[in-house]
């Protein structure tokens, strides 16, 4: 199964991260007069699940874990790389024959899909839980009282999502401290100077095969699988 993915550049494997998630190559070329001229658009791909696909049992199954990367997050990867050639096609059409309002939605569900699933894959880890330590640790008691305020807040944005969406732990720049939020399907309700640091799917194919319809039981199994030195270094590189 892991050989029929693409290729990734070293980087983007080591570092997991989603501002790592194009992949340069091929994106333009130098021609004779030493101007760089656009050849194609870059495109996403599908990173690596850092650990095996049992490796979150009995919290997340093989099944889900399985089905989640390999078939919902490739059709993130997928949808935004279709939306990226559809815009190369309108601008070379003069936009005859694309919807740019439909394809910026398209590029917007898609690429928000793929980013956030890129964040949540290495949110966990087998032995994961706990509490978090480090910088994180002081900044979680000062924005939030105490662990144990964050969790309970976490946890209620987390459930309490309407439909399909996240919930979120983000940093925000502007005001320099942590906040939650939800996120709707994977776009809606974001603030665009958010950087997402610790993020909780709970989209149906997220937990349906184990936990049915019961959407706090699985909220309530991710806390024990959350890699907490992860969350720590996004919030280190969030504030530099
Ligand atoms: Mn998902």
């Amino acid at each position: 199964m892991l050989d029929s993915r693409p290729p990734r550049g070293e980087e983007e494997q080591r570092l997991y991260a989603p501002f790592s998630l194009a992949s340069m190559e091929s994106a333009s070329q130098i021609n004779t007069t030493g101007m760089k001229v656009f050849q194609m658009p870059k495109k996403y791909s599908l990173p690596d699940l850092p650990y095996k696909y049992d490796a979150l049992e009995p919290y997340i199954s093989k099944e889900i874990m399985t089905l989640h990367h390999d078939k919902h997050h490739l059709a993130y990867v997928n949808g935004a790389n279709a939306a990226l050639d559809k815009l190369e096609m309108g601008r070379k059409n003069n936009w005859q024959g694309v919807d740019l309002k439909a394809t910026e939605r398209d590029l917007s569900f898609n690429l928000a899909g793929h980013v956030l699933h890129s964040i949540f894959w290495p949110n966990m880890k087998p032995g994961g839980g706990g509490k978090p330590g480090g910088k994180l640790a002081d900044m979680i008691n000062s924005d939030f009282g105490s662990f144990e305020a964050f969790k309970a807040q976490l946890s209620s944005a987390s459930k309490s999502v309407e439909g399909s969406g996240w919930g979120l732990l983000i940093y925000d720049p502007t005001s320099d401290q942590l906040l939650t939020m939800q996120s709707e399907k994977h776009n809606l309700l974001a603030t665009q100077t958010s950087v997402p640091l610790l993020v909780c799917d709970v989209w149906e194919h997220a937990y349906y095969l184990q936990y049915k319809n019961d959407r706090s039981a699985y909220v309530d199994a991710f806390w024990n699988v959350i890699n907490w030195e992860d969350v720590d270094r996004r919030l280190t590189k969030a504030k530099i």
